[in-house]
């Protein structure tokens, strides 16, 4: 029997995983390293340095904290980046030299490593993560050891996205022995695998850690959003959130393959996170964090002005692309391609008519007409009476709703309000 949630909608695959290995993107122009929008940027070079590959070429704040930010590729620093008057990143032009930084891997056997340190090799390696969060670490310390099940997602994230298959195909014992260190970080003793009920990858896993009592596999029915925090601790184990934000409330974590294998390189090769796969239609590239995304659809082959719209991400939760000179960020995990014809325009919205779609496809099982409606009457305490925070933002209503409402839109306005309408 395969696991699965209620709601949420059956989408297409783009047929089966591309058969060809994923190829590596090392001939750059230039690697454009940012800070967040609203983070200052404390560089650690200056321009005309030398840098080597995965070293530290500066730091943002994050929520108090200092976040580092690293190259994937040797070169020299040609840029510091400001914008209105203040440092968001550098610009590094690679060289195409194999030159590296000095590495730090752990002194200590990685089976002894003690919660905090698998902790502390997360936050240094700057490994991020989906969700409120942000980072990693961020997740494993808002649990405060108190997570009961740890849930490994191995499902994938959106149509289109072949990303965490082909991270199975080529460096599963990664995924695996990095699900350990996670097992260590968040003081647990088991780990439940999710994996989409395709029997090549389920066959692969089970096999991977048969007889071994650490783990765990379930099989996961395909269907959108199953590999969501929110989605996947219902199919699992039956807990409902009601804070997508807070999912460590539910006492269950899930962390996607990606962080299990960032963790594993960062501890026992001592590598931080600074590349990653991208899907890009049939192509699968190991893609250095901050190319920038005409220099990835050249790799692949795609002259830029072709395709009529660019998504950075899957087609549901994927954010629109304006300039091609934008950065692959640390979380992007394809771009997705419209070409003339294929992308359709959005028909002007009309009224609800209370079809109830959107309350059928809601993972949440939100009232999302309700949410919406009040949400732009500015009704944020009815949003809050009625659940908006438990709304991961997933798309699945806009998806089906025939009046083009943009619900998700309007629900995302109204739980950025919530905690100003709570205060007064
Ligand atoms: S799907 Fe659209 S039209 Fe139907 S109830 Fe929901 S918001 Fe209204
Ligand atoms: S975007 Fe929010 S309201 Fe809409 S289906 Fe997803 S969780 Fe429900």
């Amino acid at each position: 029997m395969a696991y699965t949630f209620s709601g949420g909608i059956d989408l297409q695959r783009n047929g089966k995983v591309p058969p060809k290995p994923v190829s590596r993107l090392t001939e750059l122009d230039r690697l454009i390293l940012l800070s967040p929008e609203d983070a200052g940027f404390k560089p650690d070079v200056k321009e005309g340095d030398e840098v080597g590959a995965y070293q530290r070429v500066g730091t943002f704040e994050y929520h108090g904290d200092e976040i580092p930010v690293f190259t994937a590729l040797a070169g020299k620093i040609t840029r510091i980046v400001n914008e209105q008057d203040r440092v968001r990143g550098v610009i590094v032009s690679p060289d195409g030299s194999d030159r590296r930084a000095e590495l730090h891997v752990c002194d200590d056997p990685v089976t002894e490593l003690s919660p905090e340190t698998v902790t502390g090799i997360m936050k240094d390696a700057a490994i991020p993560c989906r969700g409120s969060y942000g980072y990693a670490y961020r997740r494993v310390l808002a649990a405060e050891g108190g997570t009961m099940r740890f849930i490994l997602n191995c499902c994938e994230s959106e149509p289109g996205v072949f990303s965490r298959r082909k991270l199975i195909d080529g460096d599963l014992n990664s995924v695996i022995d990095g699900a350990k260190l996670l097992m260590r970080a968040l003081d647990v003793r088991r780990c439940e695998i999710a994996v989409e009920a395709d029997e090549k990858y389920y066959g692969r896993i089970v096999s991977a850690v048969r007889g071994d009592p650490l783990f765990e596999v379930h099989k996961m029915k395909r269907r959108y959003p199953q590999d969501e925090e929110v989605a996947m601790i219902y199919a699992v184990t039956g807990t409902r959130l009601s804070d997508a934000d807070h999912p460590e409330r539910s006492k269950c974590c899930v962390f996607d393959a990606e962080v299990a294998a960032a963790v594993y390189r960062a501890a026992v090769l001592g590598i931080p996170y600074c590349e990653r796969i991208v899907s890009v239609n049939d192509e699968n590239v190991l893609c250095p964090v901050g190319a920038p995304v005409s220099e990835l659809l050249d790799f692949c082959g795609i002259t830029v002005d072709r395709p009529e719209k660019i998504i950075l991400g899957g087609p549901m939760r994927g954010k629109l692309c304006k300039n091609a000179d934008d950065p692959i960020g640390p979380l992007t995990d394809a771009v997705t391609l419209f070409f003339p014809g294929e992308g359709k325009d959005i028909p002007e919205m009309k009224p609800c008519t209370h079809c109830g779609r959107c309350v059928t496809v809601c993972p949440s099982r939100l009232l999302p007409y309700y949410l919406a409606g009040n949400a732009k009457k500015k009704k944020y305490g009815v949003c809050e009476e009625y659940g908006a925070r438990a709304c991961t933002g997933c798309g699945c209503c806009d998806y089906v709703c025939p009046a083009y409402i943009p619900i998700k839109k309007l629900i995302h306005t109204a739980k950025r309000r919530l905690p100003e309408e709570l205060d007064k």
